[in-house]
């Protein structure tokens, strides 16, 4: 069920809840900024999420609340997991869902990264 976005943030998201380590995930890298993780239902060969520590809702929430060091953190943390996983010269897809029409589920601001196969056109 897609989420309204501009919700207050709600500490007990599913994202929250990896983060604060109460149910597992498959870690792919994490640093002061940015947990990385295997999708539970992955939709390619390849399909990380990468989420900000901090509580933002949505790309708008981030974009206007969050710190110049946590944009940074975010970026950087999306493009170091993607080089690591080796999908800078094959190429990826980068997707982030907000609100009803984006399709959004889980209410914590999330970039999905797909690669490991050729992607298709941008929209199924
Ligand atoms: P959205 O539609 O909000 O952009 O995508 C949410 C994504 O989170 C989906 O691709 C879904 O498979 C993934 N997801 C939902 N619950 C869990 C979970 O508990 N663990 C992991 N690793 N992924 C999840």
């Amino acid at each position: 069920m897609p989420i309204d976005a501009a919700q207050p943030y709600d500490d007990t998201n599913i994202f929250a809840r990896i983060l604060r380590g109460e149910i597992p995930s498959k870690k792919v890298y994490e640093d002061d900024h940015v947990l990385a993780f295997h999708d539970i239902n992955p939709q390619a060969t390849l399909h990380i999420l990468v989420i900000p520590k901090g509580p933002y809702v949505s790309w708008d929430d981030f974009s206007t609340k969050a710190s110049d060091a946590e944009i940074a953190g975010f970026i950087r943390g999306v493009g170091h997991v993607a080089r690591e996983a080796g999908l800078v010269e094959p190429g990826y897809r980068l997707l982030a869902n907000i609100g009803p029409h984006g399709g959004q589920e889980v209410p914590h601001l999330h970039v999905h990264i797909f690669g490991g196969e050729p992607l298709g056109r941008m929209i199924a």
